[in-house]
Parts: C-alpha cells; structure tokens; sequence
C-alpha cells in the first residue's frame, strides 16, 4: 500500500471560532503510544473527552509506516507489548503480529471511534488567557485545514520523522543505474530475487534487513563504517515455555515473564557499566562461535564503544550470522568514496557491485512531531526549555511528551507516563487547578544546565544530530530523562504533584487576579 504524502498547502478552516471543537485533552499519534495513552485514559479518567490526531491512515506508527523486508521488533514483546494485554507469540516480532496486537487493543477498548485518521497537526498554540491549547490540523485526504482545542496536550509523536529517513549525501547518487530505497520509504514495486545488494548501515534496520534479503537476493553486502553490538539467542523466553508447559493461565505467563526479563536486562546493563570489557568479549564470543575462528570478529563487529552506549539489537535465531556463515551475505567495514554507475567505490579502492542500494542510515529525529509550537502567539523553541524528567518541559502548560526508553522497551516508558498523566489530570480535576507547568525551584535558577543527552551515556548519530533542537537537562534527576526503567518505576508513582516545581493556575487568565 503506497503511503500518503501531501504536499499542497492546506485551505483554510471553514467557519469561525464557533466550529472549533473541544476535548479535555488530545493525544497526538496513534502509535503504540498513543493507544497506551487512550488505553489508560479510558481506564483511569473516565469521563475525560479526548481525541487521537494521526497522519497516517491507520494506527501502529512504526509498525504501520515501515515496510522493509524483514521488519520486527528487537526487543521482546512481553516489554515491548502493555502491560495490560498477554503477549502470546514468540518474544521478537514482525511489524504484522505488533500490528494485529494493537488492533485488538483498539477493538476490545473501543478506541477507534476516538481516533481521527489522515489528521496532520501543523500548529499547536497555548493561550494563557482561556487555558487550552488549540492545534491546527491537515486533514490529508481533503486537504482542509481543521481546528480543535483541548486542554491538555499528550504528546504521542515518537522521535523520528515518518515516510524520511536519513540519508547522507553521497558523490554520484545520480549516476548509479540500480534503485536506491530507503528503509522508511521502501517502494512496493521492489523486487530484489536474484540481484545484488548492498546495504548501507550496521544498526538494528541493516540486520533484519539483511537476513531477510539474503533468502532470495543473489548477495547481500552490509557496508557499514563501524561496527555496532548484536546479542543473539533463541527467538524464545525460557520462564514463559515452562510456565505454559504448566498450564499457567496467559495473564499470569505475560506478568512473571516481564519481571524476569526486566530482571535480566537490570543485571545485564548493570555489568555493562561495571564491567564492560568481559560484557564486550562475551558478546564477540558469540558471534565467533557463529562464524568460525577465520572470521575477522575484531574487524567486523568490535564497537569501538563500550556496550549500551549505543541500542544494542538483538539478532534472533542468529539468522544475520547464519546468513554470513552461508556466503549469502557478508559484511564491509570501510568508507564510501563516491556512488558508480554500478555500485559503491571505497575509500580503500575497492569496488562493490550492486542492482540495489538500501540506505539503512537511520532517521531524521523529529522531536516535536514537526509542530510549530507558540504560547499566546510567540514561537516556542523547546531548546530554551529545561525538561522535566523527560516529559514536561519548563514554562510549558498542560503539556505531557512521551520518549520512551533506549535501554528497555519503550513502551515501559509511555505506561509510566500514562500513569503519571492520569494521576496529574485527576489532581488538576480535585484542586480545581486550569494549568500546570514545571518551573524551576528558586534554589536551581542557577543550576548548570546541559545538553539533554549526556555524549557519554548514550551517544547514536540521530540523537547527536539533534541536540540543538531537544530541551536541556539539569543537574538534578528531576531535570534529566534518564534511561533507568528501574528507578523511574518506583520515581514516577511517587512524584508529589505538589512539589513548588509544579506551577499550577487555578483560572483562566482573567479571573486570576480575583482568586
Ligand atoms: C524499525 C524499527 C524497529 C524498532 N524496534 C523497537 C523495539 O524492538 N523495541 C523498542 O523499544 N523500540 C523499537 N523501536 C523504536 C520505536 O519507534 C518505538 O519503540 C515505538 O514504536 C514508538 O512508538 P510511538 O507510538 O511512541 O511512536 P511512533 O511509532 O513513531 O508513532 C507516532 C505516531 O504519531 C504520528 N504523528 C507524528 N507527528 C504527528 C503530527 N504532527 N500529527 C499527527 N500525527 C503525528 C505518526 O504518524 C505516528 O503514527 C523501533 C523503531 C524502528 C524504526
């Protein structure tokens, strides 16, 4: 199915301030975010009014606009997956599974009849004066522009700009007589049975891209600059079989799975932060094993980088190596000098042949879902704003942004936030409070403040690309996003939504002086 793309410039609203609708809060995305965020809304508040904006035609996100051979999950779908629904298949999974799971979330919480498809939100600007947010939206298929206001903003958009993905400017793309796709757009009329193909990146794209091409392609090369870690295993969790052996009812095989796969992952990030060279070792270990003593794992897939400072994929069933094992694919660690007519020439002076480029490359970060956001008409630049853990920002009313985790799943992440989000409305509900924004505390005015990823936790080129863009961060856990599931766990339900850092305004801005 083609993707939609509109480039035409929106007609104006019809009608005037009459035909704005309103909710009390509005969900931007229908990814798994935001059917996490419908989800627990319903549950939790359930006589809030809301609505979910999505551009695309259906809901899934990720799993809806990839469509690039091969394309699952790399973390396993007990934590990938909510909470509140058993996953039964195996752990990894294809973007058709995530999606048919999501659709049943949707089908048995009735959340379809809250989401608008086709709606791109353009504009989102806060008025002081009557409290609320009013967005301004593009409905795709008849190029209208649409207006709704709403109380609070759950920001759902994911970190990556849909239907662009990045791609480097090479010398001579124009002269390369094959296709070049791009994981995030990958055209329907691609057939690659029989041809050579060189896939550009090392990431988690390029090896469930790889694996996958190389069952009918005739080659399939991975060209990446440097290497990236992999974990492999069986694509199974070994609690969850025996608990099934058991009979164990799915409810319960969901729960206990998650909490020994959360348990592991504290362990297994633990050590890579105290002892990363015998994490590294016993990670090229594996793969040695796969490819045999001649294989040259030092050049190949030795990370300069000491484990997680980068996402570390997980390779199931060890299919990429088995494919390189099988001389269907093999793996290049140099530099692109210039794209030929028929392939890629190397810095070191060699030359790949190629019918097909796949540009595994990576994203275009998009940190505020490409909205144009303003405060009582004046441009807001999230960059001036200091996060708060990762999901407020500084000055910013009634607003909520879901980036889930790195080094978990980040669906863990968008749960936390969903709950804090309920609990937050639920209290602006009993105090009868009309906004909310975190402010600093007059004892942090000064506190030093920093790019919003530390280079040296975590460091992938997106992220970097990004950073004069996202908010700042702080010196103090409030003021970070950190990656730690486990501490943020028990952090989130314990946040005192009365703390002075929470500014709350009980009126509109007209009736505040008579408070
Ligand atoms: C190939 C791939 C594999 C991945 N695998 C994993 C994994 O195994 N584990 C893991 O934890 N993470 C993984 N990730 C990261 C993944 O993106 C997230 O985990 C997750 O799917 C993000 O969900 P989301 O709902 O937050 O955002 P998205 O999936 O990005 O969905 C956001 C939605 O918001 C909509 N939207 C954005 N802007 C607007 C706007 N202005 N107006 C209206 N709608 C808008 C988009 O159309 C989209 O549908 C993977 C990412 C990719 C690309």
């Amino acid at each position: 199915m083609a993707k939609q793309r509109t480039t035409a410039r929106p007609r104006a609203p019809t009608g005037g301030e009459a035909m704005v609708e309103h909710f009390d809060v509005l969900i931007v995305g229908a990814g798994i975010s935001g059917v996490a965020g419908a989800y627990h809304l319903q549950k939790q508040c359930p006589d809030t009014s809301f609505v979910i904006l999505e551009t695309e035609e259906r809901f899934g996100g990720t799993w809806w606009t990839h469509r690039s051979p091969g394309i699952r999950s790399d973390s396993d779908l007990h934590t990938f997956g909510y909470r509140f629904k058993p996953w039964i298949g195996p752990p990894i999974a294809t973007a058709e599974e995530i999606l048919s799971y999501m659709g049943e979330v949707v089908e048995e919480n009735a959340l379809d009849r809250h989401i608008r498809y086709r709606h791109k939100i353009l504009k989102a600007d806060w008025s002081h004066e009557d409290s609320r947010w009013t967005v301004e939206a593009l409905r795709t298929d008849t190029n209208e522009a649409v207006r709704i206001s709403a109380n609070f903003l759950w920001m759902c958009q994911g970190y990556y700009r849909h239907n662009e993905g990045y791609t480097p400017e090479w010398e001579g793309m124009a002269d390369f007589k094959g296709r070049i796709a791009h994981p995030e757009n990958w055209p329907d009329d691609i057939d690659y049975a029989g041809k050579n193909v060189i896939v550009i990146g090392s990431g988690a794209t390029a090896a469930t891209v790889v694996p996958a091409m190389a069952e009918s392609a005739a080659h399939v090369t991975m060209l990446q600059r440097s290497p990236t870690f992999f974990r492999t295993g069986r694509n199974a969790i070994d609690i969850a079989e025996t608990l099934r052996e058991l009979d164990v009812d799915e409810s319960w095989v969901h729960e206990v799975t998650r909490k020994k796969i959360m348990f592991d992952q504290a362990a297994f990030t633990e050590r890579c932060f105290e002892t990363p060279d015998q994490v590294k070792q016993e990670l090229l270990g594996q793969i040695r094993e796969l490819l045999g003593p001649d294989y040259d794992v030092d050049k190949h897939f030795t990370p300069s980088y000491r484990p997680w400072r980068q996402r570390i994929a997980f390779v199931p069933d060890a299919d990429l190596f088995k494919g390189i094992a099988a001389g269907k694919a093999s793996v290049v660690t140099d530099e692109i000098d210039r794209i030929t007519e028929a392939g890629i020439l190397l810095r070191s002076g060699e030359t790949l042949e190629a019918d097909l480029i796949v540009t595994a490359t990576g994203f275009n970060m998009n940190v505020m879902g490409d909205i144009a956001f303003s405060i009582d008409g004046e441009p807001l630049d999230f960059h001036d704003t200091v996060t708060y853990r990762g999901m407020m920002f500084t000055g910013v009313p009634n607003l909520a942004w879901v980036f889930g985790y790195f080094r978990a799943s980040w669906t863990l992440r968008s749960e936390l936030i969903a709950d804090f989000v309920c609990r937050l409305l639920k209290h602006m509900h009993e105090t009868g409070a009309k906004s909310v924004a975190p402010a600093l505390r007059p004892e942090e005015k000064d506190m030093k403040l920093f790019d919003w990823m530390d280079e040296n936790d975590f460091n992938p080129n997106y992220l970097m690309r990004a950073l004069p863009v996202l908010p700042k961060r702080g010196d103090k856990r409030e003021w970070q996003h950190t990656q730690d599931y486990w501490r943020e766990k028990d952090e989130f339900p314990a946040i005192d939504l009365d703390d002075e850092l929470f500014v709350y305004r009980r009126g509109v801005r007209s009736n505040i002086a008579a408070e």
